[in-house]
């Protein structure tokens, strides 16, 4: 049987930072990937200034091959019901608008970690000093792996958290996020900008914008609920309160499950013993489901602390914990209410362009806004979010004790 340092769950982001970090110091490490590389992702590619700059950074200067068209994003552009928009720069200036199948790939190749791709983790099971980790190539045979540390970097639906936990998904929502592609007849929507509605009967989660000469209609939901639907009656509002004029969607529409939510309320899973989890699937997201500066920085932290762990023989989870704090602490002052109307959480000035609107088109989006979270009441969220909000700002950080 073959032993490694360590073994990294999901070719992604998360992972390709987490890899970057061991590669770095010397550790045996190796990705498995269910997928073929380069493998699809759904996503919109909008980048956030931060996580630009750790791409930058750690990966160096981004090929074209990897972004969409338009190949940048200025920022993003708030829709209200009231028919107000707000269109708000990223601090910085644009940002590349990246095609995941490759920039993923891209930055896994640059870490210079060995992948195994088309091969599915199974399972683990963790022993004083090391996981023996179970998977099986497409159409082969199970195979073990022995790391001394095993690192699920595999997003929402985390099969590598799902074996430490196997009732947790169930414990918390989970929504459908689903887009359509769209010949694009006349699109007033400035292609500039991603768009976002806070619009209690369009959803949860509602959004659009230009990839690759073609339009995309997203919505967003709790589970349980019809997406073509949903699709239909956003693309209508859409065409009668935009002037939006779209071909009929294409065949090529997508949708998946998505763990939103542990970050508003500060309850992520960051693993057990030898285990580690890392980037969405630990529950990181930041406000408009941007998810990837956190899935990178968080990566990179779980990478550091193996390292450290190693280095100082001390428990892997203690250092990881401590380490990851900061990563808890970026991501849900997003969501933290006392933080965004008196400090500077997003990337894009949210206070600067609400105050640039008259004094009546202000009144009428805090009540929009006021409405849309009405949609969240029955998760519970408020309360929580209050009392960890008080707890951030009395002694300046979130509890551990919500962490599983
Ligand atoms: C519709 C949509 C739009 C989004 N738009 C944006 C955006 O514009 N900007 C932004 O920043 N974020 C966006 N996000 C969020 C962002 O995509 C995620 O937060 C980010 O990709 C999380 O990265 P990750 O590295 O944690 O994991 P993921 O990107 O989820 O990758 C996990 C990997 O694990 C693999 N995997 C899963 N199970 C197994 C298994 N059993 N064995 C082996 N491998 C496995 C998967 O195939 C995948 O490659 C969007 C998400 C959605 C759904």
């Amino acid at each position: 049987m073959r032993s490694v340092d360590v073994v990294i769950v999901g070719a992604s982001l998360a992972a390709a930072a987490a890899a970057k970090r061991l590669v770095d110091a010397g550790l045996e490490t190796v990705i498995v990937e269910k997928q073929q590389l380069p493998r699809h992702k759904i996503c919109s590619g909008i980048l956030s200034p931060r996580g630009h700059r750790f791409l930058l950074e750690n990966f160096g200067p981004l090929p074209r091959k990897i972004l969409h068209e338009p190949t940048s994003c200025k920022g993003v552009t708030f829709h209200f019901p009231s028919r107000v928009e707000m269109p708000m720069d990223f601090f910085g200036g644009p940002t590349p608008h990246l095609h995941r199948k490759y920039s993923d790939h891209w930055a896994i190749e640059q870490s210079g970690a060995e992948v195994m791709d088309d091969t599915s983790f199974l399972s683990q099971q963790q022993n004083d000093d090391h996981v023996m980790v179970t998977a099986r190539k497409r159409g082969g045979e199970a195979f073990t792996l022995k790391a001394r540390y095993l690192i699920g970097a595999d997003g929402p639906v985390s099969p590598v958290l799902r074996s430490l936990y196997p009732g947790y998904h169930k414990q918390i929502p989970m929504f459908f996020v689903g887009q359509k592609f769209h010949e694009i007849i006349d699109c007033p929507l400035d292609e500039a900008y991603f768009h976002f509605w806070f619009h209690p009967d369009l959803g949860h989660y509602t959004w659009s914008h230009a990839r690759d000469g073609r339009q995309i209609v997203g919505v967003g939901y709790k589970i349980g609920d019809k997406f073509h639907d949903r699709h239909l009656y956003v693309a209508k509002y859409f065409e009668e309160k935009h002037g939006v004029r779209l071909k009929p969607a294409d065949d090529d529409h997508e949708g998946c499950s998505e763990n939103f939510g542990p970050s508003l309320i500060n309850r992520y899973v960051f693993g057990k013993g030898r285990v580690l989890i890392t980037g969405q699937a630990t529950g990181f997201l930041n406000m408009i489901g941007e998810g990837m500066s956190c899935a990178l920085h968080s990566g990179a932290i779980a990478g550091e602390s193996v390292v450290d762990a190693m280095l100082r023989n001390k428990p892997v989870q203690d250092i990881y914990r401590q380490n990851v704090a900061s990563e808890v602490r970026r991501t849900t002052d997003q969501w933290n209410p006392l933080k965004i109307a008196f400090d500077k959480p997003h990337e894009a000035d949210f206070p600067k362009a609400l105050m640039a609107l008259p004094m009546a088109d202000r009144i009428k989006v805090m009540k929009d806004i006021w409405s849309f979270l009405k949609l969240y009441k029955e998760f519970k969220w408020g309360r929580q979010i209050a009392a960890i909000s008080m707890q951030r700002l009395m002694r300046g950080d979130y509890s551990q004790k919500n962490w599983l």
